[in-house]
């Protein structure tokens, strides 16, 4: 879509694009034919896309012969995919229940609402159907997520994101690409997913959460609210980690493998 397109449609709906929804409309068609192209998978049974807004990826997603359907929170615009054919869920994807409806490999794609991005990745990392996912972030956002141990970028997305996804980069889009253009560049990234399912639970989300839940803290000291702490400390010992160590300063591997030593542990 040109942003002739979009604001003709703009006017037709008395549309005034909403910050609070994150409405900023793609409107640079290479960055569009890219990410649908993306879609374009044998290995999935649906897709379902979070926000059509006016329909830059929508309307090409559409002709993928694949089920479709999209979940879209503003009234106007859940309307709009309403009445022309799209199954369409008026809801927050927030509150959408993944686990519950997601049987069967789905891929979901967006130009994500950045309010909700980072939530969306980790409520989505534990719906096991969901196998591939296509989001366009803030720059920042997909620098934390793909961010390595040591850099400043890497913290509680970076081990979440990384322990059940592949991710690659697949384009850089800058502000121009939007209307209204917003004031941050943004990265569109591939997320796969991994086959290790023995992360795919709360549990190890929660244990994520509890090593960073005080920064400033050694990672021993924000455990003891997950296992005692003689527990924690033998742990480390089994696997050669340092008793001062900080949670930035763990690998994804070595987080994985402390959760694991720790799970049965109580
Ligand atoms: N896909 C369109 C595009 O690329 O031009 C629109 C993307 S725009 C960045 C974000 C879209 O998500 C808007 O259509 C907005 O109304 C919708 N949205 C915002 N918050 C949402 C939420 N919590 N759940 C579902 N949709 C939401």
């Amino acid at each position: 879509m040109n942003i002739l397109e979009v604001k003709k449609i703009c006017s037709e709906l008395g549309i005034q694009p909403s910050k609070k929804l994150g409405q900023n409309f793609l409107v640079n068609e290479i960055v569009c034919c890219k990410i649908v192209d993306e879609c374009i998978d044998d290995n999935i049974s649906n897709i379902i896309e979070i926000g059509p807004g006016l329909g830059a990826l929508t309307r090409d997603l559409i002709n993928i012969d694949k089920p479709f359907s999209v979940i879209e929170l503003d009234n106007k615009l859940a309307k709009y995919w309403q009445e022309r054919g799209v199954e369409v869920e008026h809801i927050d994807a927030l509150k959408f229940p993944w686990q519950e409806k997601i049987k069967e490999k789905t891929l979901v794609v967006s130009n994500l609402p950045y309010q909700i991005s980072s939530s969306i990745v980790v409520e989505l990392s534990l719906v096991p159907h969901v196998s591939k996912m296509v989001f366009m972030f803030q720059k920042e956002v997909a620098q934390r997520i793909k961010a390595n141990k040591g850099g400043k970028d890497y913290g509680l997305l970076s081990i979440i994101a990384q322990s059940y996804w592949q991710i690659t980069k697949l384009v850089d889009v800058p502000p121009r690409a939007f209307y209204p253009p917003p004031k941050i560049d943004s990265r569109v990234l591939v997320f796969q997913r991994l086959e290790n399912t023995e992360f795919c639970n709360k549990d190890f989300i929660n244990f994520v959460k509890l090593a960073f839940s005080h920064r400033r803290k050694l990672l021993s000291k924000n455990l003891k609210e997950y296992r005692d702490e003689m527990v924690v400390k033998n742990a480390f010992n089994r696997l050669g980690l340092n008793e001062k160590i900080r949670a930035e300063q763990l690998s994804v591997d070595e987080f994985q493998r402390l959760y694991l030593e720790l799970k049965n542990e109580h």
